[in-house]
């Protein structure tokens, strides 16, 4: 399978390319060239299928051109070392937990899956390779931990300093090995963008191999479908689909999620609506409502995955429904929720229902309480686990009332190591070429 530029002003190119490269030539997100469908059987009998079978039906409509089919599976069942259920909140509301992975979060499938494909394509050669990768938290965590130990290949993760949480941090700062940690003093968007200069920079990337971790390589973003089939799956064998329709609410930053859940339905998953939950990073939201889409910079939020002022998979949002500002606000609703309406939502879901949700997960139950009409199902992406935004969520619901999962817990007793570095592209351009 070809993949093609947003931007469509570079030659197609192969998975491997895509892959390595991360970002188009001309500086667009790669799409794949065809999305192939489903037969309508092959949802009636998913419920008998695991989530590691249903996941390696999907890969092989992505890949299963490019990679053969053993390694692509042995690629998926090795990714897939933890469940993502469906768990119960209210009769009609459902959450997808997508942080029973190494990092608690959902870019462990993406990231894993990720260097797991990175590896196969490079096994072969004798190269070096660095994997950049901007954070603004639970990204760098999840590509760290998915690439920790695999040769040939080093990773280098940019976070702004001193706005991300204490467990976010020693995730990827306390690893050693292949791992470094870029302290950047700046935003979130000051790291993505000296990402994204590096990848630009024609003399850098003739001296050494450069790619990207972020939700842009279509390693990362394509693999996040899988989870979505497997909550159809999962509903539809507990009896809950039953002929009610399915509404998806996933808390969006980048928006490489919601296009993994986009895409889903194109390939037949029956999804009757898709909701962007955001913070108070609006931008999507009011291109939703406005048609008009104006960038800006991130403001912080108690939602911190989510505060993305640039949201890079938007290209691909607005190439898969050519550019159709129609078509896409009738795809997607948006919902917008501010850290005072956040913490509200924590409080009242835990006080009513005894769920615990994260601040991203929060605002997508509450979008769909608000959505929801009789004889549909929701189902929100809840995308860390609680206990990775403890000081937050104790705050709202108390103190000492949030467990840190064993996996956090053994993070936390390693020792910091990280370089800081201003937010000037010199400074980082010459500690690559060091
Ligand atoms: C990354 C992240 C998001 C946003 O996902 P996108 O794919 O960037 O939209 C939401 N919640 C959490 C916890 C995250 O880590």
């Amino acid at each position: 399978m070809k993949y093609y530029s947003t931007n469509k002003n570079t030659p197609e190119v192969t998975l491997q390319e895509a892959v390595v490269k991360g970002l188009a030539a001309d500086n667009g997100l790669f799409m794949p060239e065809r999305i192939e469908k489903f037969d309508p059987e092959f949802f009636e009998k998913i419920d008998q299928l695991s989530f590691q079978e249903i996941a390696y039906e999907v890969a092989l409509r992505f890949f299963g051109e490019d990679v053969d089919h053993e390694h692509l599976k042995e690629i998926v069942y090795d990714t897939l070392q933890f469940d993502c259920p469906v768990v119960k909140v209210t009769d009609s509301i459902y959450s997808l937990e997508l942080f029973h992975g190494p990092t608690l979060a959902f870019k462990d499938v993406g990231a894993r899956f990720m260097a797991r494909l990175l590896n196969y394509f490079l096994e072969e050669k004798d190269q070096q390779v660095n994997v950049l990768v901007a954070t603004s938290g639970d990204t760098g965590s999840a590509v760290a931990n998915g690439f920790l130990g695999v040769e040939g290949i080093h990773v280098h993760v940019l976070y702004p300093k001193g706005k991300v949480s204490k467990i976010q941090e020693v995730q990827f700062t306390t690893l050693g090995q292949n791992i470094t940690a870029l302290e950047i003093e700046g935003t979130f968007d000051d790291c993505q963008h000296l990402v994204k200069m590096a990848f630009l920079d024609k003399e850098l990337n003739e001296k050494v191999i450069l790619t990207s971790a972020n939700s842009i390589n279509v390693a990362r973003f394509l693999p996040q479908a899988f989870y979505y089939f497997n909550a159809y799956a999962r509903l539809k064998e507990a009896g809950v689909i039953n002929g009610k329709e399915l509404v998806v609410s996933v808390p969006s930053g980048n928006f490489g999620n919601l296009t993994a859940g986009l895409i889903a339905a194109e390939m037949g998953l029956p999804i009757k609506q898709f909701i962007a939950a955001n913070n108070a990073n609006d931008v999507v939201f009011e291109y939703l409502q406005t048609g008009k889409y104006n960038p800006r910079p991130s403001v912080e939020t108690i939602a911190n995955a989510m505060d993305v002022g640039a949201p890079s998979n938007f290209a691909r949002i607005l190439d898969l429904y050519d550019h159709s500002h129609q078509l896409i606000s009738e795809k997607i609703k948006g919902f917008r929720y501010f850290d005072e309406e956040i913490r509200k939502v924590i409080y009242e879901v835990y006080q009513q229902t005894n769920y615990l949700c994260d601040p991203h997960g929060a605002c997508g139950f509450q979008s769909l309480t608000e959505f929801l009409k009789d004889g549909q199902i929701g189902v929100f992406l809840e995308t860390a686990h609680p206990a990775k935004f403890t000081e937050t969520v104790e705050d709202v619901i108390g103190k000492g009332r949030v467990r840190l999962p064993k996996k956090l817990a053994a993070f936390m007793t390693g020792e910091k190591q990280s370089i800081e570095m201003d937010s000037a592209y010199e400074s980082f351009r010459k500690y690559l070429l060091k």
